[in-house]
């Protein structure tokens, strides 16, 4: 079954019965995405039978980008594009401890849409659309089943909301995937934003670099920079990932000053290893994206098999630090059950205080002894 969807010898665009400028263009990519089992089976040419795709799709529908699918080398979850994006028939086998709404968002919303958790921040659902949907997405009760976008109206009452709450400094603009969305949509929201005082920076969360690369094109970028200061955060979870379309998406962005952080989901089988982490992040400031958050997979129904022991990410993170540049060393987090918030995993380096004395350990593991 092993087969490199992106040989030499036969381009992407042979396989998907496409020109280069079709290929190159987001609408089709996002037109043409793999959403059927007939899809499926014509593009990857495997029974979806044995996958038990079916069932699984019921409940949870699935999209694979053309191009993020032409990334896949091993037609099996060892590959870890197929394993993010391939529906799995353990979607279907939850722990106890699983829920829809693992964060509480729904019942968090301040107004329809917006989740005002941290008194200095806001995080605004702006869709329910993403190009390609990641099996193990926290938001998997809302995101792909019915794609749409938040409306005029609704902004109007967020920016009300905006309006009254001084307090608010940053707000996030996330979904779903907001940059799936037209650049009317996404200068829309920015219009709405961009003009109360109090707002200082605007972030936006999407993974288009990484599963829609073509997404970022001038016009875009263009746009986006007439309403600096902006950050965005994409979510690269492998360095197979990174390829000369994410490079190129992530530069045009970056060359237009706009920062980029990135989100990565500790994740079974893909990346629950020191090395693969190790190179993701390597990889990432190359390009030059600062990784961010390293997140243990939220207690989301139909995502049991990617979850990993906080142990595992701790001992991660015990070997990034003092082995690897340390801009590129995330923060290890738990996204607290329940809505509470982002709470920070360290290895522990802190054993105690004694007398006028605290006691340390440094990255090798030696004693340290530190005078107040
Ligand atoms: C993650 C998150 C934020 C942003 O947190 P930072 O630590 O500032 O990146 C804001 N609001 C909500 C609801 C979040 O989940
Ligand atoms: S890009 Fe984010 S919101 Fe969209 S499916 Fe993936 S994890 Fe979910």
């Amino acid at each position: 079954m092993e087969e490199n969807l992106r040989e030499e010898s036969e381009p992407p665009q042979k396989r998907f019965r496409c020109t280069q400028k079709q290929w190159n263009d987001w609408n089709w990519q996002i037109s043409n995405r793999i959403r059927t089992i007939k899809q499926f089976k014509e593009i990857f040419n495997i029974d979806p039978s044995t996958l038990k795709l079916e069932e699984v799709i019921k409940k949870y529908p699935f999209a694979i980008t053309p191009y993020y699918a032409s990334l896949i080398k091993k037609l099996d979850y060892t590959d870890p594009i197929f394993a993010q994006s391939v529906p799995n028939v353990f979607e279907l086998e939850d722990s106890k401890y699983l829920v829809d709404d693992p964060l509480n968002e729904s019942e968090e919303m301040a107004v329809p849409f917006l989740v005002h958790r941290y008194k200095d921040r806001a995080l605004l659902l702006s869709t329910t659309t993403c190009s390609t949907l990641c099996r193990f997405c926290t938001r998997k009760r809302m995101v792909g089943k019915k794609e749409c976008h938040i409306s005029s109206k609704r902004l109007e009452k967020i920016k009300s909301y905006l309006l009254q709450h001084e307090e608010i400094k940053d707000v996030i603009v996330s979904g779903g995937d907001p940059f799936t969305q037209e650049n009317s949509f996404i200068e829309e929201i920015l219009e709405t934003l961009r003009p109360i005082p109090h707002i200082d920076i605007i972030r936006f969360g999407t993974r288009v670099p990484v599963v829609l690369p073509q997404r970022i094109t001038p016009k875009l970028v263009a746009m986006l920079k007439k309403y600096k200061p902006l950050w965005i955060n994409t979510h690269f979870n492998h360095s197979s990932e990174i390829t000369p379309e994410s490079i190129e998406a992530c530069r045009k962005i970056i060359d237009a000053g706009i920062p980029m952080g990135n989100q990565t989901v500790l994740l079974k089988g893909v990346n629950d290893n020191s090395e693969t982490m190790k190179e993701l992040c390597r990889n990432l400031i190359k390009i030059p994206v600062k990784p961010y958050y390293l997140y243990s997979a939220d207690l989301v129904r139909g995502s049991e098999h990617f979850r990993t022991p906080v142990e595992q990410g701790i001992n991660i993170m015990a070997d990034l630090r003092g082995r690897l540049s340390g801009i590129a060393i995330p923060t290890f987090v738990i996204d607290a059950p329940g809505g509470k918030g982002k709470i920070p995993i360290l290895p522990n380096y802190y054993i105690g205080k004694k007398d006028n004395l605290h006691y340390l350990k440094n990255f090798e593991g030696e004693e340290v002894i530190y005078p107040d």
